[in-house]
């Protein structure tokens, strides 16, 4: 099969690789640094599956364009993708389908959202309902710093458009799991869970991110847990989609949060996470083309099956990230990470610079996989390829998966 993925992170280097076991495979725009990357736009590239990316081009429609040029896509149309395009409305699926779900409330005045803000306890969470990069939320304990931002959300001076309306939630505490759900409009099979890590520093401090780091498996997001996930949350919220017409192909990503009283939805995402992909996705020993071609066509049918061992990602960032990366820094060491037995390299945030080499051209630059019989093993392989990276600036965290956290402890 020839499968065309739109996108240019580590993401779909990960999609492109894992694809690329099975598959002619095209990377569009893609980077410098994933293989089979060409600037021609989706729509004129002749392939029989074409899988996208990211959240704004599905937002935006392209999964709808290519479907009505008969195209066979893995991703959902822009209806399906307001769950991750408005927050507000992913709130309101969620209520209706009876998922459990953090209390919230959907805001564009100053007023209604600072009284809001006041019936919260002492964490508070404020989320632009628009797209943000994965960066458009605020937990915190300083009540001072929610109605900052509450008032720099709304008048666009933070997010643009995107935080004009926000949502104010409860502030959950608890362990997080990311369960990727392939979904082909009417049933759902769950890839392997895995835990990313938001915050810039070690140790989940400083500003969340698009994500530092995962790892899967997770110890304790046994089968029973992710099934009941899939019977409390997915099932529940395909259906809701179902009565308002829709027809969801691709991937729900559902974010949750072991409370103190239960299992809780944090959010959905219409696409599979990052770098949560990076270490799901290599551990797959099933064929991963075959899947996504048959959600899109709306006859899943079998399960994917993964090894029994582990991958850690670490994730490689320029000077600044996330408030200002600073970009166009030499990137040096990568055939010799990519040589480390067992690690695969992602290219995310990578530019073409002067005589052939590659420079940083974003804030996340490069995902780390390390892959073992354990997360230990895995996490040590990954480090040591790390290490032979470098370039002005990089940073990343050192504790990706250091101290692994059991849903429900
Ligand atoms: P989201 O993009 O909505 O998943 O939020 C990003 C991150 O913010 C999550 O992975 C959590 O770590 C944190 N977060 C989101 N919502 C809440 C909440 N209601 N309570 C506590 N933390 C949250």
């Amino acid at each position: 099969m020839r499968v065309c993925v739109v996108g240019s992170g580590g993401r779909e280097h990960a999609l492109a690789h894992v694809l690329g076991r099975h598959h002619d495979v095209v990377v569009t725009p893609g980077n410098p640094g994933i293989p089979g990357s060409v600037p021609t736009p989706a729509e004129e590239l002749d392939s029989d599956l074409t899988v996208i990316g990211p959240e704004a081009p599905l937002v935006d429609g392209l999964a709808d364009r290519l479907r009505s040029a008969g195209r066979l896509v893995f991703g959902p149309g822009a209806d399906g993708a307001r769950l991750e395009g408005s927050k507000a409305w992913m709130k309101d699926v969620l209520v209706d389908a009876g998922v459990p779900t953090a209390v919230h409330g959907a805001f564009d005045d100053e007023a209604g959202a600072l009284a809001f803000l006041d019936t919260m306890g002492d964490l508070f969470v404020v989320k632009t309902d628009g797209l943000a990069a994965g960066k458009g939320v605020l937990v915190t304990t300083e009540r001072a710093e929610a109605v900052d931002a509450v008032r720099s959300y709304l008048s666009g001076d933070a997010f643009g458009d995107a935080g004009r309306t926000l949502v104010i939630e409860e502030g959950l505490t608890g362990p997080e799991l990311s369960v990727l759900a392939v979904c082909d409009g009417s049933t759902a099979v769950a890839l392997a869970p895995a835990q990313d890590f938001k915050r810039s520093g070690d140790g989940d401090v400083g500003p969340n991110t698009g994500g530092m780091g995962a790892y899967s498996p997770v110890p304790v997001a046994t089968g029973s847990v992710v099934d009941a996930l899939m019977a409390d949350a997915v099932e529940p919220t395909l259906a809701a989609l179902r009565d308002r017409g829709i027809d969801y192909r691709g991937v729900l990503y559902c974010g949750l949060m072991f409370t103190p009283t239960g299992p809780k939805v944090l959010e959905y995402n219409v696409r599979f996470g990052d770098p949560e992909t990076q270490v799901v996705l290599p551990r797959l020993t099933s064929d991963l083309g075959d899947l996504l071609a048959a959600a899109a066509a709306g006859r899943l049918d079998g399960t994917p099956t993964f090894d029994a061992g582990a991958a850690v990602a670490v994730v490689c960032a320029s000077e600044g990230y996330p408030t200002s990366p600073r970009t166009g820094d030499r990137i040096d060491g990568l055939d010799a990470a990519s040589a480390v037995d067992g690690v695969t390299v992602f290219a995310a945030g990578v530019g073409a610079g002067p005589d052939g080499c590659l420079v940083t051209a974003g804030g996340r630059v490069l995902t780390v996989t390390g892959q073992g019989p354990s997360v230990d093993e895995a996490r040590r392989l990954a480090y040591a390829a790390v290490a032979e990276l470098s370039w002005s600036g990089l940073r990343c965290r050192t504790d990706i998966a250091a101290t692994p956290t059991c849903p429900g402890e």
